[in-house]
């Protein structure tokens, strides 16, 4: 529940980040007061807006013109008039505690009373600035990355003191902002993404400097090995190795713990800091100009690529275990911070705990690193090793399925349907194996799973029934089939939790009939949906033909049943078939989004409300009535309802346990 509806931002500081936050926010539609030193400062960061608005213009990227979104942005020397009417207010100044605090205290005493105060730093202490203000609760971290128009990750970063509706707020913005916002629940030195990076570093570095691997092989093992964008060093070029040397440092000044890396301090002193100067531990074109650096692939033949990422997941492990992050937060960063491929504990999970933890020894034996961390020494203790043994950091959903993944990340289940050569054709061992996953998952606790997602790998959600499946098929086995079919999409749509299905590319006959059984589909817009049986000869057999007819209507049902049309995405939301369609590069987050959003729900509710929902699409309106007020007694009695009154009450947020 967010109460502070946020219109106008402030943006503090119009430099690199400033600029681009000012932006992104009067893309989104926000009215943007941006500050900065001298007018100069402002009209270059103006020109910079306009510039990098008509190149997303020019790509078709951007729904209004350059000018409406210039039109929303108003800039000001003057800190107090820029911050009057602001909701929220993002500092984005040089990284200094001085000028940041200085900023903090006069943002606080000239902003309305509401109005939250966010800073985009990468290493000065939330609280330390909270303590300035008259409102250390509604002072929080918004880092983001650069550049803030494509990267799409945010940090939102709890200080001691900030409040749950300030955080509720912020992620709430970050979101409205198109970002992926990641709580970061403890205001620890570097947040997530700068100790993971760090710990990348530091691996890379021990490797060299202990004249195990080249910076070439180390940087071509990271490319070729682990599939990243950009070599370790590489990336430290294109960052700017003052820069990291900086964050780096006071990173440690605030007690990180780091074995050194005499390698960038070399390249500080002798200011090649990288791709700005046109030297760092690559030559570029010039300053400033980027050219690919080259790796051949052959120098990171004896690189292991364990003990690269090692230190990095026992990082990770230490964020989890003191309740800084979750397993998907961590990969969120890495995958949407880093551009890795996949997260990082995902490549964990996949190389082997055991086998990190082996790296994790060596290199402390070597350089002295860190112990292990005691959680994946515990991992390792009760066989949680990894994809191998079914579980990880994530759950694989044990070992034995073929046609189908379960995915746990606790509150969201993942399903994906798994024969991607066959564009996921529904056969027989599929229809078993996803029987077998939603028992599964009706037996999970609310405290691990609270929303089921099903998606599809590959090019489609599911292109129908595998035909291959009836081709020898007397009627009676037909018949055997179809009602094995419809007790899958009946236990769906009676599962004890949210189900939604993610839909990209084919969902045909029974791959659409699957989704119908859920309680919610969001499209991306490349999908087609249909029911083509008929064009086969044969007719809808998985429970399709009722759950249309109840969707969208017996008229309409008709004609998409008769004519076996296949539907955009578009049509199929214009007819009420799918709840949502968004860009195909924004499905997954979107989905998770919601599902995020219902999970925060209470689960009892929910599971009540959409039972009742069932009865009433099927049911008659006293079946329903009656339904209605034995859910609603019997929710009286749960623990959520006094806990979600008594928070509407107090004005805070309510948290939900499912009991
Ligand atoms: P920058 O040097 O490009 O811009 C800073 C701007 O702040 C300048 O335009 C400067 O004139 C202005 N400024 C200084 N004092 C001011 C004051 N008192 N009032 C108003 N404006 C003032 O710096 P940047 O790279 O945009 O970094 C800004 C912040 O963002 C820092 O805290 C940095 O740590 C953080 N950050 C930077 C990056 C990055 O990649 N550059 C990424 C994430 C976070």
């Amino acid at each position: 529940m967010v109460n502070l509806q946020v219109k106008e931002i402030a943006v503090i500081g119009g430099g690199t980040m400033g600029h681009g936050i000012a932006e992104v926010a009067a893309i989104n539609g926000f009215k943007v007061h941006l500050n900065d030193l001298t007018l100069d400062i402002l009209q270059r960061a103006l020109n910079n807006i306009r510039w990098s608005l008509s190149n997303l213009h020019g790509k078709g990227q951007l729904r209004e013109s350059p000018d409406e979104v210039m039109s929303r942005i108003s800039v000001t020397t003057s800190l107090e008039d820029a911050v009057r009417n602001a909701d929220f207010i993002i500092e984005a100044v040089f990284e200094d505690f001085n000028v940041k605090s200085s900023i903090f205290k006069r943002a606080s005493e000239h902003a309305p009373p509401h109005a939250i105060l966010a800073s985009n730093t990468s290493s000065i202490p939330i609280s330390e600035l909270a303590s300035v203000t008259n409102r250390p609760d509604k002072v929080i971290g918004m880092h983001f990355f650069n550049p803030p128009v494509l990267m799409k990750l945010i940090e939102v970063v709890r200080g001691d003191k900030t409040s749950d509706e300030t955080v509720n707020v912020t992620v709430e913005l970050g979101r409205r902002l198109g970002k992926e916002p990641v709580v970061v629940n403890k205001d620890v030195p570097g947040f997530i993404s700068n100790r993971l990076f760090m710990r990348l570093i530091e691996s890379a570095c021990l490797m060299v400097m202990g004249n195990e691997a080249s910076i070439d092989a180390v940087d071509s093992a990271a490319r070729f090995k682990l599939g990243l964008p950009m070599g370790i060093f590489e990336l430290v070029d294109f960052v700017g190795i003052d820069v990291v040397n900086l964050i780096l440092k006071a990173m440690v000044n605030r007690g990180f713990k780091f074995s050194g890396c005499g390698l960038i301090d070399d390249k500080v002193k002798a200011l090649k800091l990288g791709l700005k100067t046109g030297e760092g531990f690559y030559k570029y074109p010039e300053a400033g100009k980027y050219s690919r650096v080259k790796v051949p692939k052959e120098a990171g033949e004896g690189v292991n690529p364990v003990r690269l990422i090692a230190l990095a997941v026992n990082e990770a492990a230490w964020l989890i275990r003191n309740k800084v992050a979750s397993v998907v937060d961590v990969d969120t960063v890495t995958k949407l911070g880093f551009g890795f491929p996949k997260g990082l504990l995902e490549y964990a999970d996949s190389y082997g705990i055991g086998s990190v933890i082996v790296e994790l020894i060596k290199l402390r034996d070597r350089y002295g690193t860190v112990e292990p961390d005691p959680l994946i020494m515990q991992m390792v203790s009760e066989g949680r090793v990894g994809v191998k043994a079914g579980s990880g950091f994530y759950d694989y959903g044990g070992e034995g399925y073929e046609t189908v993944k379960l995915t746990i990340e606790p509150p969201i289940a993942w399903i994906t349907l798994n024969r991607p050569e066959k564009l996921n054709a529904i056969n027989s061992k599929m229809i078993n194996e996803l029987i077998a996953v939603i028992n599964k998952l009706g037996a999970e606790p609310f405290d691990r799973v609270r929303v089921v997602v099903i998606k599809g790998a590959g090019k489609a959600f599911s292109a129908g029934a595998d035909l291959t499946m009836f081709s020898n098929e007397e009627p009676t086995e037909a018949y055997l089939t179809s009602r094995m079919l419809q007790e899958l999409t009946n236990k769906l749509e009676r599962l004890n939790k949210p189900v939604i299905a993610m839909i990209h590319g084919y969902a045909l006959g029974g791959g659409l009939e699957l989704a119908l059984a859920c309680d919610m589909r969001i499209a991306s817009e490349d999908a087609i949906l249909g029911l083509p049986e008929v064009t086969l000869g044969l007719i809808p057999g998985s429970g399709g033909v009722k759950r249309l007819v109840r969707l969208i209507g017996l008229g309409k049902a008709k004609e998409l049943i008769l004519t076996g049309a296949k539907l955009t995405a578009k049509e199929a939301e214009e007819l009420g078939i799918v709840n949502r369609v968004v860009p195909i590069n924004e499905l997954e987050n979107e989905t998770r989004t919601i599902a995020l959003k219902l999970a925060e729900e209470p689960p009892i509710t929910l599971m009540i409300a959409k039972g009742i929902l069932n009865i009433a699409s099927e049911g008659s309106l006293e079946d329903t009535l009656t339904a209605e007020s034995m859910g609603f007694s019997l929710l009286f009695s749960t623990k959520d309802s006094r806990e979600g009154i008594n928070a509407f009450l107090e004005k805070r947020q309510p948290k939900y346990q499912g009991k």
